[in-house]
């Protein structure tokens, strides 16, 4: 007899980080940031009139996407909006990678990669790190991206993140500007989650290579995971394929009060710096005291650390923090199932931190 169940689209999902329910507890382990949003941000949200909710949001956005625009100094047609990042790299590897070559990205990497590629039925190759998790960018270029298909393509597509997560290593533009020279026929996908803690945008490289898409989030930087903002800057065929994908799917994706706070959130720059600089200087100083609790860790430029000890196994460690109510990310996949990725939280957090590791390392 027929069954539906034979019939349901089978997935391995994605799993996010645990969001603990209990109050006081100290959160280091989904990387949001632990300053709030600027002020007039919260300002703008208090302040909307829930009446405007009667109508559908616009379509288009036009307001966050002329605001960014403005702020990257970019044509609007040159942004694609979406529900955080996570919706928008899912639109990009709906849109451009047909499954006619297999896409690559780093073995280690953001682990909601090979989880869209299954949804959508799109092959592709995972791509070791080197010592220390490195990526090498000759991976991806020529005879190390692979055979080349029918249409001289060595690969179906690329997506990376830079900085890398959860390693936190940056690569220099450089470094992307041979993956994108050495790709024409397909999209490069740079996933810049955490450029703004550390690295080398390549952003002025989107004038050189109609290729590459450069993707950005309001999760990390911006303290609004909760709002879920992201977006893509490309050149217009770029951007205009993404919006044909996305109102074939579904036309309202941000709502009315997001779309206003999140142009709003770039008018305060003084404040961005500021939670900005703390952050790097908080991670800079986590990186000393990790070190001389035997932590060993790559030189993150991002706002986590992705730590081992030389003595206590990481998931040992992480036992003991949660039953401290200090929650750090522990990944179980072989090669990474020993670190911890702890996300830089304010200097009294990773007071307490320390504190509770000394009280674990003895
Ligand atoms: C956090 C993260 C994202 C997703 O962020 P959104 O909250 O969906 O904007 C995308 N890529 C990487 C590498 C991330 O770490």
């Amino acid at each position: 007899m027929a069954n539906w169940r034979e019939h349901v689209r089978k997935v391995t999902p994605y799993v996010p980080g645990f969001q603990p329910k209990e109050a006081g507890v100290i959160k280091l382990n989904t990387n949001e940031n632990p300053y709030p949003p600027a002020p007039g941000v919260c300002e703008a949200l208090r302040g909307f009139d829930a009446g405007a909710l009667r109508k559908y949001p616009d379509p288009t956005a036009s307001v966050l996407v002329d605001a960014l625009a403005s702020y990257h100094g970019l044509p609007p047609d040159r942004v694609f909006v979406g529900v955080g990042s996570d919706d928008v790299l899912a639109m990009a590897f709906m849109t451009f990678f047909d499954g006619g070559a297999p896409i690559l990205f780093p073995d280690v990497t953001y682990s909601f990669y090979p989880v869209w590629a299954g949804l959508f039925g799109i092959p592709y190759r995972t791509v070791p790190v080197g010592e220390g998790f490195v990526v090498r960018a000759g991976d991806y270029v020529g005879s190390g991206a692979g055979p080349a298909d029918g249409n001289c393509r060595a690969c179906g597509g690329i997506v990376l993140p830079n900085p890398n997560a959860p390693s936190g290593l940056a690569l220099p533009a450089s470094d992307i500007e041979k993956i994108a020279a050495g790709n024409p026929g397909c999209v490069v996908i740079i996933d810049e989650a955490y450029i703004d803690f550390g690295g080398e945008t390549c952003l002025p490289l989107l004038g050189k290579y109609d290729n590459l898409l450069v993707v950005r989030t309001y999760s990390k930087s911006r303290s609004l995971a909760g709002l879920r903002i992201g977006y893509a800057l490309g050149c217009a065929d770029l951007i205009r394929a993404m919006n044909d994908v996305k109102f074939s799917y579904n036309s309202y994706t941000l709502n009315t009060p997001t779309i206003l706070a999140g142009a709003k959130a770039l008018e305060d720059e003084a404040y961005f710096c500021s939670t900005l600089q703390k952050i790097v200087e908080t991670r800079e100083a986590a990186k000393r005291e990790l070190a001389g609790l035997g932590f060993s860790f790559p030189d993150s430029a991002a706002n986590f650390i992705f730590a081992t000890h030389d003595r206590v196994s990481a998931p040992e460690i992480y036992a003991r923090l949660r039953d401290r109510g200090i929650y750090v990310r522990h990944f179980t996949s072989p090669g990474i199932d020993n670190h911890l990725r702890i996300t830089v939280g304010t200097d009294g957090e990773m007071a307490a931190l320390y504190g509770a590791l000394e009280g674990i390392l003895g």
